[in-house]
């Protein structure tokens, strides 16, 4: 499932190894392969409309005053920064990485894949639960700004009907497919769906590249800020490893785990 031998991750570890950093051009990021199984049929939900209601409302998207249409950090004064996780993937892995962020008391914020709800639709309320926040990262996870404005729309708001069946409400966040940033029509797309704002980040851990555990901590810890939202990804086996140094490190540096809500407000 994890697929590390494609060309683009490789070469993006060999410029690392040279010492380049991690540069706009280089952190893309979010261009996790769609895991096959995910690919499936979706199966149907079991809960008929009308007969099972969420727990609690899910926290509804919110306009942050001051903050731009596309956020990629918060607050550099406060100590506190924000891991989020691309949500797709094995749901054993994604559960291993909710257990041990709630083991240090840090919260994440998970932007689920709408297909990956369709098949793990129980992760939805998990992540709630946990007092993470939940967000949209499109239906499919294919490169939305390359879509046509139909069907860009079509991938927003077909992962947040799935979040709002699941939840009471859309997610707090969208944040676009296979692109840090969104283009300017995809980001008006995601207003028109309801998100105020687009979630995008400052630190790239190129877990997606299964370059080892040490390397997602060194990668993170290398371009961390105060206020930094940092991408990361279920579906990896290096992300369950590197989580528990990773929080370490954070903590090491006093810095606390927070939602991206938390970390705007
Ligand atoms: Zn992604």
């Amino acid at each position: 499932m994890v697929r590390v031998t494609q060309a683009e991750p490789i070469r993006r570890r060999s410029a690392l190894r040279a010492g380049a950093g991690l540069t706009a051009a280089l952190a893309t990021g979010c261009a996790a392969p769609e895991p096959a199984a995910t690919t499936a049929p979706a199966p149907k939900a079991h809960r008929t409309p009308g007969t099972a209601r969420p727990a609690r409302a899910a926290p509804a998207p919110r306009r942050f005053p001051g903050q731009p249409a596309q956020i990629d950090h918060g607050p550099r004064t406060r100590d506190r920064v924000a891991l989020t996780f691309h949500g797709q993937g094995d749901p054993a892995i994604a559960r291993a990485l909710l257990e041990e962020a709630e083991r240090a008391s840090a919260h994440v914020t998970v932007l689920a894949v709408g297909t990956w709800l369709d098949a793990h639709p129980d992760l939805a309320r998990r992540i709630l639960d946990g007092g993470h926040d939940l967000g949209n990262h499109t239906l499919h996870h294919i490169d939305i700004n390359a879509l046509s404005e139909a069907d860009a729309y079509a991938e927003i708001t077909g992962c947040a009907t799935r979040i709002r069946r699941l939840t009471g409400s859309v997610g707090t966040w969208f944040r676009p497919s296979r692109t840090q940033t969104a283009t300017p029509l995809v980001a008006r797309l995601a207003q028109r769906a309801g998100y105020p704002h687009v979630l995008s980040y400052d630190v790239d851990s190129l877990d997606f590249t299964s370059p080892g555990p040490a390397t997602v901590v060194d990668n993170v810890a290398a371009d961390l800020r105060p206020g930094s939202i940092v991408s990361l990804h279920f579906g990896y086996a290096d992300t369950v490893a590197a989580l528990p140094p990773l929080l370490d490190h954070l903590a090491g540096r006093g810095l606390s785990a927070v939602t991206c809500t938390e970390l705007l407000s």
